[in-house]
């Protein structure tokens, strides 16, 4: 199966994403990730996509459009995958249309997971990770269950992406609405659009992608 996790910054398709792989034997694919790896390691594709990641913009489709093919092919996406964070504009959605039909693959759903404006910068504002295990933890929807302690894996140290702050996610947000929200009505269009409403509690976003999936 193959899916596309859309919705803006902070509606929660990472989450979901890591929810539905495991039950479903999917892997989840994460441009985000992926970019945040190369910026690390300093390799060419990272500092090239370092200054448009902290501006809130995006990085060049032709850059995460090679990221994404090259990463198609190992034999991990055999039994399918899901694509969060990509595409995020109409050029990387023709394309993934390209490789997809390149390669006989069929795009089986994009889930949009809606949420509100105001709602995303108080997700994104508050959330950390666990530095060992990447686990996610919420200033205020989702705190380890002893203080800075992992719930996971014991870790102490926690980090927060740099581009989760007021200023960097108000750009991210409005990207998000002029060049990745258009991708709505393409998919639309091809019939395999399918909302859930992302404003509600994390299991309940869970139930209902569930049955979209199982209604396919
Ligand atoms: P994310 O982790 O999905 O929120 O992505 C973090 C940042 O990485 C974005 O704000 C963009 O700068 C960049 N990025 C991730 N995916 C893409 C993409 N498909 N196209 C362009 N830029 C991307």
């Amino acid at each position: 199966m193959i899916l596309i996790f859309l919705g803006a910054p902070g509606a929660g398709k990472g989450t979901q994403a890591q929810r539905i792989m495991d039950a479903r034997g999917l892997i989840q694919l994460s441009t985000g990730d992926m970019l945040r790896d190369a910026v690390a390691k300093e390799t060419p594709v990272g500092l090239e996509a370092k200054a448009a990641m902290n501006a809130g913009a995006l990085v060049s489709d032709a850059i995460v459009v090679k990221i994404i093919e090259d990463r198609i092919e190992r034999d991990d996406c055999a039994g399918g995958f899901i694509l969060d964070g990509f595409p995020r504009t109409i050029a990387q959605a023709e394309a993934l249309d390209a490789m997809l039909a390149a390669r006989g693959l069929k795009l089986n759903a994009v889930i949009e997971i809606a949420v509100e404006d105001d709602a995303l910068v108080k997700r994104i504002t508050g959330r950390y990770t666990c530095a060992a295990c990447n686990a996610g933890y919420h200033d205020e929807f989702k705190t380890p269950k002893v203080e800075g302690v992992c719930d996971e894996c014991g870790g102490t140290e926690f980090t927060r992406r740099k581009d989760d702050n007021a200023e960097t996610v108000k750009s991210r947000i409005a990207t998000y609405h002029e060049q990745t929200a258009p991708l709505l009505p393409y998919y639309d269009g091809r019939g395999v659009l399918r909302k859930v409403d992302g404003m509600a509690g994390f299991d309940d976003v869970t139930d209902q992608i569930n049955r979209v999936l199982d209604a396919l």
